[in-house]
C-alpha cells in the first residue's frame, strides 16, 4: 500500500462517519499555528508577514488541544511560524496523540536534531548504542553530544519528548536543492542541515515528509532531481503546492524586497503548466494528497474550494476563510462551528473559471482544493482515488544518491533573479556571500546550528511575551 494502512483506515472512518451523520461539511486536516515566531525569513511566507503584530504571542497548550477537539480532523498538522520554537511542542504532540490524532509537524528542520538528541537523551539504552555509533560516524551526532546522551541522569531522563511513531511525521520544508532552498529561506547552510535531520530522523525510525512550494521561478527539472535524492533518503511522502499571492508577502516584496510579486507567484495557468507531469511525479514518488488534486493541478479537471476542510487555528482564533486568506469582514471565531455557520462559503473559490471573489482568482492550493479531491463522490474520482490509495509504494530511486543535492549554498534576499543582484562588492569574498559550486564541505554540518538560536529565540520571547512561557 501507498500509505499506512492504520492511517488510511482512520481516514476513512472520520469520511464515512461524517457521510452517515450527513454532515455537509466537516475538518479533514486542522492546520495549527501555536506561535508565528520563526527563525527564518522566507521568500514568500505570508505568516510573518500577516501576524507580525503577534508574533510574541502563543497559544497556550490548553487551547492548542481544545482546538483539535473542537474541529475533531483526524490529522493535525502543527505548522507556525516554526513550531519547535513552542516552549510545550513536546507535550502537544503527546497530547494530540493521546487525542488519537495523526500529528504533521511542518517545521523548517533547524530545531529536528536537538528534539531527536533530546529523544535520544531520554530512551538511550545499550540496544540504541548501534544506532548511535551510525550517528556519529555520519557526523549528525558529535561524540560529545553521544557521551553526554550515554551518561544523562535521571532528571534529563524525565523530559517529554517526540518518540517516533506510526501516527507522527516530520514534515520539513524544502523549496529545492541546496542553491535554491538557502536562496528560498534567505539564510545558507538551511538545506545542509535539512537533509542532516531527515537522515539522523530516518535512522532513529520516525517517518519523514517533505513540503515543496513551487513558485515562478521554480525550475520543475529540479523539483524532480530532488525527489530523487528524497526517495534516494528514504523520505516517506511529500506535499507540493503551488505559491499562493498573500497580501501580506506581496506587499513585503514590494517593500522589503523591491520586486514585482507578478514576478514570483503562479498563476491558475502557470500553475497548470507547471503541475503538467504530475501525475507522472505520482507513479514515481510517495506524493501526498489524490490523484483527483493532481489532475486538478494538471488542468484535467475543474474542482471547487473545500476551505472549511483544513480549517485554521491560532493566537486569534479559526481564522476565515481559509488558510491563506483572511476576509477582514470575518475575521477569526472562537468556535470551528461558529465559523462553520458564519462564513458564505459560496462565495470564495473559482467555479468554471469564474472567481467568486478577486483574491480566489490565482488560488489551487492544497488547503483549499485537496479536500475537494478526496471527498468528491464522482465514481470515477471515488474510483482514482481508491486505485492511488491501495496501488503499491513507489520504489525507492536508488540512482537518487548520485543528484547533485549539494549544488553550493547561497543567500540572498528575493528569488532566484533577485540573487544576482544580491552579490555584490561589499561582500565579495566573505563566506557568507551567494556562491555556486563553491568549496564547502559537502558533508552535513556537526554543528546544531538551530540549537543556540532557539535558546535566544525562547530567551527574548520569555523576555517580552504578553503570556507567560516557562523555562524548559
Ligand atoms: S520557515 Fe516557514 S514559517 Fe518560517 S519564514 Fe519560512 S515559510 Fe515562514
Ligand atoms: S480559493 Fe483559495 S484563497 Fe479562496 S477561499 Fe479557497 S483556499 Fe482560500
Amino acid at each position: 500500500m501507498r500509505f499506512p494502512l492504520a492511517l488510511t483506515l482512520k481516514i476513512a472512518g472520520h469520511i464515512t462517519k461524517q457521510r452517515l451523520k450527513r454532515n455537509p461539511r466537516f475538518a479533514m486536516v486542522l492546520q495549527l499555528e501555536p506561535l508565528h515566531t520563526c527563525n527564518l525569513t522566507c521568500t514568500g511566507c505570508g505568516r510573518i508577514r500577516e501576524y507580525s503584530t503577534s508574533l510574541k504571542d502563543m497559544v497556550p497548550i490548553e487551547k492548542c488541544l481544545e482546538a483539535a477537539s473542537d474541529c475533531d480532523a483526524p490529522m493535525v498538522s502543527i505548522c507556525g511560524g516554526e513550531p519547535l520554537i513552542y516552549p510545550k511542542i513536546e507535550e502537544l504532540v503527546a497530547g494530540l496523540t493521546d487525542q488519537g490524532r495523526i500529528i504533521y509537524i511542518c517545521t523548517n528542520g533547524m530545531f529536528m536534531r536537538k528534539k531527536m538528541r533530546d529523544y535520544l537523551t531520554v530512551h538511550y539504552s545499550p540496544e540504541m548504542e548501534s544506532r548511535l555509533q551510525q550517528l556519529v560516524t555520519e557526523q549528525l551526532v558529535t561524540e560529545k553530544e553521544a557521551e553526554a546522551i550515554r551518561s544523562a541522569d535521571a532528571a534529563a531522563r524525565q523530559k517529554v519528548v517526540i518518540v517516533p511513531s506510526q501516527w507522527m511525521y516530520w514534515n520539513v520544508h524544502l523549496d529545492g536543492l541546496e542553491y535554491t532552498h538557502d536562496l528560498i529561506v534567505e539564510r545558507e547552510g538551511v538545506f545542509k542541515e535539512c537533509i542532516a535531520a531527515i537522515r539522523m530522523a530516518k535512522i532513529l525510525g520516525y517517518q519523514v515528509a517533505t513540503n515543496t512550494t513551487i513558485y515562478k521561478e521554480t525550475d520543475m527539472a529540479e523539483i524532480e532531481q530532488m525527489f530523487r535524492y528524497l526517495s534516494f533518503l528514504d523520505v516517506d511522502g511529500h506535499t507540493i503546492s503551488p505559491g499562493y499571492d498573500y497580501d501580506a508577502a506581496k506587499k513585503d516584496m514590494v517593500k522589503r524586497l523591491g520586486k514585482d510579486p507578478k514576478d514570483f507567484f503562479l498563476t491558475r495557468d502557470l500553475t497548470r503548466e507547471k503541475f503538467k507531469n504530475i501525475e507522472e511525479w505520482g507513479k514515481l514518488f510517495t506524493l501526498f494528497g489524490t490523484p483527483v488534486y493532481h489532475r486538478f493541478l494538471a488542468g484535467k479537471q475543474d474542482l471547487t474550494c473545500s476551505a472549511w476542510a483544513i480549517p485554521t487555528f491560532n493566537v486569534k482564533g479559526w481564522k476565515a476563510p481559509c488558510y491563506v486568506m483572511t476576509d477582514e469582514k470575518l475575521g477569526h471565531f472562537d468556535r470551528y462551528q461558529t465559523m462553520l455557520d458564519s462564513v458564505k462559503w459560496d462565495n470564495y473559490g473559482v467555479v468554471q473559471g469564474v472567481a467568486r471573489d478577486p483574491r480566489c482568482e490565482n488560488c489551487m492550493m492544497h488547503c483549499g482544493y485537496e479536500p475537494s479531491g478526496a471527498l468528491s463522490s464522482r465514481p470515477l474520482d471515488t474510483w482514482l482515488n481508491l486505485k492511488f490509495n491501495f496501488s503499491a509504494r513507489p520504489k525507492r530511486v536508488v540512482e537518487g544518491g548520485t543528484v547533485q543535492a549539494f549544488n553550493g549554498f547561497s543567500m540572498g534576499k528575493g528569488h532566484l533573479a533577485e540573487a544576482k543582484s544580491t552579490v555584490n562588492k561589499a561582500l565579495a569574498g566573505a563566506r557568507s556571500v551567494y556562491q555556486r559550486n563553491g568549496d564547502h564541505d559537502h558533508a552535513p554540518s556537526t554543528a546544531a546550528t538551530g540549537s543556540n538560536q532557539r535558546e535566544e529565540l525562547l530567551a527574548k520571547l520569555r523576555d517580552n511575551s504578553r503570556i507567560e512561557v516557562k523555562p524548559e
